[in-house]
């Protein structure tokens, strides 16, 4: 789908940067529309059968940026940004991170959007726009739940957590993947899905309905241009046109005059996710003199998620994917079930079981090691003594770890982190100190506690979140830092998406942010539909505003 950069125009009437839910679902509506758009992505094209099926390759498509350096190529497909107090997992390629998702597709609850942090704007429009938003983005992304006659044994195991825990309504969550191979709405052919387990790395299979197989092909099918391995730095505003300010990610073209370029553009749309696009604000609030709101960076949240593990259960749980060794797999797609308790009035949360993807699975004893070695510290639990000694006997087979399930919860947190540029590197880091001290994350830990138990297994938290490794978050579902609001007093977009130009209600009319990074607090559930609702209410939005 995508253009050579020397295609590249000076000028195009929209320009949309990121390819995941937000920029697909932009260019889409808007070429649709008979707009001439162009579509700049800082990652590849890379295709079902092009992902990695190994540790190796995993490796060569790692990037992880720590505040002082960044290691592996900027246009690895697993981005890892490595913080004092909060770890983000992103993905970078065409599709986003909709290549390394695992497509859970639920809408939040009504009460969620009538939450005074949302304009009033969206609020009065819950039960119109953005219902319809939520319609087309399920008629385009075909969620739908594993059906019956499969039954991995991780989601038994979910099940069997779920009697023992309290407010708790089990069920299978819609997910993007198709189990059955047809052409889907967009035209494009996918397989039956093959339960390998591997979502998380990169479905090999054409299965996951990722937005490269669906709203980018039909942008493309009406006139988009794409350009891959194009990072955009910032914006500048001439009064009438923007110029967009680019680094050519190509190899062979780093340092040269050609792997800086400039694009002109009628209109923006910033969809570059909740820490690219803040991050191309904030450069650009210093170096294109945009005047945007003090509210720019902040109301960073996690959607209050938590990584866990039932290790060493009495069954087996098979929870780690297969990788290449396709024929044995029996795993499932990475979600499959979810323990709602949302319902409780104190903490309410979601709990889903997950997959380690097959080409990762060697990473995971390494970790355990950590956070086993931990819990042997803080106490005379014999079953985590036995575990570091399994850690070197699961280099020779799966040992227990085929007995481990995998916890990912999302719950209330504070939103109070904020994400702001590094003065000596330019690039964005969050700050949230004390983000894993914060009540919440006790209740779940005592949750997934209850959890384990009927599994006859012990719970080990992540890695991370110990108190010697500083008690740290790792989020995979990072929102806010560009928040929607009333007018730049409260946040940096309108409910449209519009960015608000100084301090009161005015705006850029011809730019706007349709990503996660506008989502004003957490979700409680899996973002995906919801940033995807969004977009497409925006894209309605901006064809009556700019016919
Ligand atoms: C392991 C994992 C599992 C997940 N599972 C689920 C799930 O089951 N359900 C769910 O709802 N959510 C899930 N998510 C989260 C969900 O995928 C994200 O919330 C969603 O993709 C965000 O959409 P977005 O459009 O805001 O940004 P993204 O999808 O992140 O897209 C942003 C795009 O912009 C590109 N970009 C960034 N900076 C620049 C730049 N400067 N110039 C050009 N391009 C740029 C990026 O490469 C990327 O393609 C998961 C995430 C991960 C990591
Ligand atoms: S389980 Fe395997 S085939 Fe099915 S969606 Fe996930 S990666 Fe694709």
């Amino acid at each position: 789908m995508s253009s050579p950069i020397r295609e590249l125009k000076d000028h195009y009437q929209v320009v949309v940067v990121g390819s995941g839910y937000g920029g697909s679902i932009a260019a889409c509506r808007l070429s649709r529309a008979g707009k001439q758009v162009c579509l700049l992505e800082r990652g590849r094209e890379l295709h079902p059968g092009e992902y990695p099926n190994n540790r190796r390759q995993a490796y060569d498509e790692l990037q992880l940026h720590r505040p002082e350096l960044v290691l592996g190529r900027r246009t690895g497909m697993y981005d890892l940004r490595v913080g004092e107090d909060v770890s983000v997992f992103l993905g970078c390629g065409l599709g986003g991170t909709s290549l390394v998702n695992a497509g859970v597709s639920l809408r939040p609850a009504d009460t969620v959007f009538q939450q005074p942090s949302w304009p009033s704007g969206l609020r009065r429009d819950i039960h119109q726009g953005l219902t319809r938003g939520f319609d087309k983005a399920e008629a385009m992304l075909e969620p739908t739940p594993l059906p019956p006659a499969l039954q991995p044994r991780k989601l038994t195991a979910l099940e069997i957590s779920s009697r023992s825990l309290s407010h708790a309504r089990f069920s299978r969550p819609p997910i993007n993947v198709t189990f059955h191979e047809a052409a889907n709405t967009a035209g494009i052919h996918q397989s039956a899905c093959t339960m390998c387990g591997d979502c998380v790395s990169g479905c090999n299979f054409g299965a996951k309905s990722t937005t490269l197989m669906n709203y980018l092909p039909d942008a493309h099918g009406h006139g988009a241009k794409i350009f891959t391995q194009v990072q955009v730095r910032h914006l500048a505003f001439t009064g009438k046109t923007w110029t967009v300010h680019c680094q050519v990610l190509r190899s062979g073209l780093e340092g040269s005059e050609e792997s800086t370029r400039t694009v002109h553009a009628d209109m923006v749309v910033l969809a570059a996710g909740t820490l690219g696009s803040t991050e191309i604000l904030l450069r650009s609030g210093r170096r294109g003199r945009l005047q945007l709101s003090p509210e720019l960076g902040k109301h960073f949240s996690g959607n209050g998620d938590v990584l866990g593990f039932g290790y060493d259960c009495s069954s087996k749980v098979d929870g780690v994917g297969w990788g290449p060794r396709v024929r044995r797999a029996h795993i499932g797609p990475c979600i499959t079930g979810i323990i709602d308790r949302r319902s409780d009035p104190q903490w309410p949360m979601v709990i889903e079981e997950g997959v380690i993807p097959g080409a990762l699975r060697s990473l995971l004893p390494l970790s355990f090691a950590v956070a086993s070695g931990l819990v042997a510290l803080d106490s005379d639990d014999t079953r985590a003594r036995r575990f570091t000694r399994e850690v070197t006997s699961f280099l020779h087979g799966l040992g227990a770890l085929r007995r481990t399930q995998t916890y990912l919860v999302m719950s209330i947190d504070s939103a109070s982190g904020t994400l702001t540029l590094d003065p000596g590197t330019d690039r964005i880091v969050v700050q949230w100190p004390q983000a894993g001290n914060q009540p919440v994350l006790a209740a779940i830990d005592d949750v997934l506690r209850e959890a384990t138990a009927p599994l006859g297994g012990t719970y080990l938290r992540d890695p991370l979140w110990t108190s010697l490794l500083g008690m740290r978050l790792i989020t995979v579902h990072p929102l806010g830092g560009c928040v929607m609001a009333e007018s730049a007093q409260g946040g940096v977009v309108n409910h449209k998406g519009q960015v608000f130009r100084g301090s009161g209600r005015s705006v850029y009319s011809n730019l706007y942010v349709a990503d996660g990074s506008i989502v004003p607090g957490p979700l409680g559930v899996n973002p995906l539909l919801t940033i995807s609702a969004l977009a497409e209410r925006s894209a309605e939005l901006i064809l009556r505003d700019h016919p």
